[in-house]
């Protein structure tokens, strides 16, 4: 197995745990690009959301919450933002599909 996000979820690649539940881990971003940076994988290898059905439905749908659940626990009350990278031009650079939450700071639109 040579996917980094499935190393840090099984915990043979340290990382800062900041939810976790049966399908999914929260972890504080290694390089964050905001105050608060927490990305929020499934437990389960998916490569990226490209590579999802219909079938998967409700564990993104629990992704999307738990990222929230996070956002509240952080007090981001004034807002955040929730983020999906899929493939090269979405600039996805690790292929396990995860959810950024980033929010601490007022966020620029349109993203780069
Ligand atoms: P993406 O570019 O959407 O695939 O996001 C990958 C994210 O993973 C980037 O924001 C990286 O900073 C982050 N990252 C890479 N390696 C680690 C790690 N070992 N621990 C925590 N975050 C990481
Ligand atoms: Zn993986």
């Amino acid at each position: 197995m040579s996917c980094i996000f499935c190393k840090i979820i099984d915990g043979s690649i340290p990382s800062t745990a900041v939810y976790e539940d049966e399908l999914c881990y929260a972890f504080a971003d290694l390089h964050p690009q905001a105050p608060v940076h927490v990305l929020v994988a499934p437990r389960e290898h998916i490569a990226s959301v490209d590579d999802t059905d219909q079938s998967d439905g409700l564990l993104l749908g629990h992704l999307l919450w738990a990222a929230s659940e996070v956002a509240r626990e952080k007090g981001l009350a004034k807002g955040y933002r929730l983020v999906v990278n899929a493939g090269e031009d979405g600039g996805q650079t690790v292929d396990h599909l995860h959810v950024h939450l980033l929010g601490g700071r007022p966020l620029t639109w349109p993203p780069g």
